[in-house]
């Protein structure tokens, strides 16, 4: 998914019937935890079946022959969706989504990244979201081998592992973020900065 898709269909009020459909919708469990991102069309499946409710609309309306509603963009369950809680992957999308895909010495965020082991992998620095960060080419190769303070390099941010609700990608968790409407919804289960 780009960055992009979660925020355009929510900022547009005109849609071909197509993409009123497919336009993203967030999903809360009955418990408002975000559980899911799904398409309006299998929203209002959920909502026509009352499994959901509609909390969010997104200005658009979806037509049929008979009824015209308008297109939710944050729906919640009525029931109780259990399911085990998925473990955080560390991956580079998760780290650059963390680090705002930002270089975490110089702040950078016009060049490409790479990661950076903090305390590098030949001193048995771990690959772990402690050690590792979004770095430009240029501060990695600057550091090197060396720790960050043996470089004159300064990290902006300490390393976390984000602690939030991990049903969504943290990528996509942290652009939803940005989509307007889902914003109050996401927030609360954000418990830490990044
Ligand atoms: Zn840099």
């Amino acid at each position: 998914m780009s960055q992009g898709a979660c925020s355009s269909p929510l900022e547009r009020n005109e849609f071909t019937y197509g993409s009123v459909l497919d336009a993203q919708v967030l999903v809360l469990n009955q418990t408002y935890e975000p559980l899911n991102v799904t398409t309006v069309r299998r929203a209002l499946r959920l909502i026509e079946r009352s499994k959901a409710e509609v909390l969010e609309r997104n200005g658009a309306v979806v037509r049929s022959p008979s009824v015209a509603v308008e297109a939710p963009t944050v729906v919640r369950m009525l029931y109780r969706v259990k399911r085990p809680l998925p473990q955080l992957k560390l991956t580079r999308r998760a780290v650059f989504a963390r680090d705002d895909h930002s270089c975490q010495y110089c702040g950078r965020s016009d060049v490409p990244l790479t990661i950076d082991h903090v305390i590098p992998r030949s001193r048995q620095g771990a690959t772990s979201w402690g050690n590792v960060v979004a770095s430009c080419i240029r501060c990695n190769n600057l550091k090197g081998d060396r720790l960050p303070r043996e470089a004159g390099l300064r990290l902006r941010k300490v390393p976390r592992c984000p602690q939030y609700t991990p049903y969504i990608s943290l990528p996509m968790f942290l652009s939803a973020q940005r989509a307007g409407k889902w914003r109050e919804y996401l927030d609360p289960w954000m418990k830490c900065d990044l």
